[in-house]
């Protein structure tokens, strides 16, 4: 049977945070009053993914302003005054990032009160994601380290005790996002998939790594327009990645230019086949979503295939975002249909 899921970040409702835009600012003051608010959030998107049929569910990063910095802000090393403009994925756009100054410490659990809750609110498999190694490198400044492996390898160490305690606390897949993957290709091998085995040590549960061309934002749509008309970024480094510890890989394909035969290098691993597109406000069909899955069950035995949406939808409206939910699950009813499963 091909399940479902969603690659990770969710809109926020408007009460809680200002919609449509990336890294928007609280709207409650007062941490448990946030907290209240981000469970409210959490659990409206848990009912809402259940009500479309999505078998992996995910709080929607409900709980975090940004997917890096939401679990930077808890961590000790960094400063938060000293802001840099700083030129990221490859200089792909700027971002105000804060600067790590001295050696970075996790001295507590950044996002174990909210998997908590998500745990408590739903009986299925529930998800959890958390920044990748070098994804948190090209989204931070540094004073303090030198290099991007050897800082990597400091913030591993605390993703690794987040994840054991995630798990601990129930969570069924511990997904690492890394979109600087598609703009550092010549590194995944070198250093990147290192600092994942060192951050996934331990665990048992599922783990997963999610790969994608960034959100809907006109620079990544621009970045797109630039790459021509196939997009190879993922042949790079599939191979080495097939011969990685790490479970699942979540991928970009709706409405991609990724040639999907490139999906056929990762033949020891579960696919996570992007089928909605969170670059555009139009709701795909459940037969659009059913044919992106198919074509690529041309190159993935389908029991390795999970559906998902391309890339977080954070910053789409949140209609938009539950319509594109439903079509996703009603997708994969539909070609489960086909191939026999009920
Ligand atoms: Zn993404």
């Amino acid at each position: 049977m091909i399940k479902s899921t969603v690659a990770g970040s969710l809109p926020k409702p408007t009460w809680l945070a200002e919609p449509e835009k990336l890294w928007a600012p609280w709207r409650l003051v007062g941490d448990d009053i946030l907290f209240e608010g981000q469970s409210d959030a959490a659990m409206s998107w848990i009912k809402i993914q259940e009500d479309a049929g999505i078998d992996i569910v995910s709080d929607g990063e409900q709980f975090r302003k940004h997917f890096v910095h939401g679990f930077l802000e808890e961590i000790e090393g960094i400063d938060w005054q000293l802001m840099t403009t700083m030129g990221i994925r490859d200089n792909r756009y700027d971002a105000q990032v804060p600067t790590v100054t001295s050696k970075v410490r996790r001295n507590k659990s950044v996002h174990g009160q909210g998997a908590k809750f998500c745990r408590e609110h739903t009986k299925g498999k529930l998800k959890f994601t958390l920044p990748g190694p070098m994804t948190i490198c090209d989204t931070i400044a540094d004073t303090h380290y030198g290099s991007r492996p050897k800082m990597a390898k400091s913030f591993t160490e605390l993703l690794n005790k987040e994840a054991l305690e995630l798990e601990a606390l129930g969570v069924d897949v511990i997904q690492f996002d890394e979109p600087a993957f598609n703009a550092f290709m010549d590194q995944v091998p070198i250093w990147g998939i290192d600092t994942l085995h060192r951050a996934i040590e331990g665990l048992s549960c599922k783990t997963a790594v999610h790969i994608c061309y960034g959100y809907g934002i006109k620079e990544n749509m621009d970045w797109k327009e630039s790459l021509g008309e196939e997009w190879r970024q993922y042949e790079e480094f599939f191979p080495s990645l097939n011969e990685s510890r790490i479970d699942q890989v979540s991928l970009e394909c709706a409405d991609s230019h990724v040639p999907l035969s490139v999906l056929g290098l990762l033949k020891d691993k579960e696919v996570l086949v992007g089928a909605i597109n969170v670059a555009t406000q139009e709701i795909e069909t459940p037969q659009k979503v059913a044919s992106t899955l198919r074509a690529a069950m041309e190159f993935v035995d389908p029991e390795r295939i999970i559906a998902c949406t391309n890339c977080g939808m954070a910053p789409l409206p949140r209609h938009v975002a539950e319509g594109k939910l439903m079509a996703l699950g009603e997708g994969a009813r539909l070609l489960n249909k086909e191939l026999g499963i009920q």
